[in-house]
């Protein structure tokens, strides 16, 4: 019998970093000899309404999608109201969950005028065999999926794809792993769209069915 396909997903940030800094500031391995922050408080749309609590939301609703389908999801923070976990700890989730794919979920704040749009990054130049082609792979049927019903970015990476030297979860993941910006929280069409449960479930659609996709 095929083995059970593993997938984590990593809501970035979480809602009680804001309130910690001592411990979210404190530095950790970020890979290719760097470090930094253990993790940061994220964005926000306007009106308040916190990246935290959109990672959290869509990253459970495709959560739900995979496992209906037969997917182990193991989630790299188990609420929205917790600090951390840093983000050498959500790598090495990862890679202890020998996952499949790894998936991190995020928003942007850009104020640039006129930026929106998605984009997915992958860990560039790779430091491991899973950064290399398994990722792009995964990020780019991710990006395939995500622009079925999304923009690609207009002011980051290039097609939808951003590939980057500087994520210590991508750079510590030694399994398949991209990272999803699903759009710019500061723009008010994307941040009406993500303020949404509709909106919401429509990122963890596509999320949803890039992860099925790159599974087979
Ligand atoms: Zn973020």
């Amino acid at each position: 019998m095929r083995r059970q396909p593993v997938v984590v997903l990593d809501p970035g940030h979480n809602g009680g970093n804001a309130s910690n800094p001592g411990v979210i500031n404190k530095q950790v391995p970020a890979g290719r000899g760097e470090t930094k922050a253990c993790n940061t408080t994220g964005t926000a749309t306007n009106a308040g309404y916190t990246e935290h609590a959109f990672n959290w939301d869509v990253a459970r609703r495709v959560g739900e999608e995979l496992t209906a389908r037969g997917v182990r999801v193991v989630y790299t923070r188990d609420s929205d109201t917790g600090v951390g976990p840093c983000v050498d700890e959500r790598a090495d989730i990862g890679n202890d969950a020998n996952a499949d794919a790894v998936v991190s979920i995020h928003a942007d704040g850009s104020t640039s005028s006129g930026a929106h749009g998605f984009h997915v990054a992958y860990s560039s130049p790779a430091l491991n065999a899973a950064q290399g082609e398994p990722s792009i792979s995964l990020a780019r049927t991710l990006r395939d999926t995500l622009r079925q019903t999304f923009p690609v970015s207009t002011y980051l990476g290039s097609d939808g794809l951003a590939p980057r030297d500087d994520l210590a979860g991508l750079n510590l993941s030694v399994r398949p792993a991209a990272l999803v910006e699903c759009g710019n929280m500061r723009n008010a069409v994307e941040a009406a769209a993500m303020s949404t449960s509709d909106g919401r479930q429509r990122y963890a659609d596509a999320i949803a069915a890039g992860i099925l996709a790159y599974l087979g």
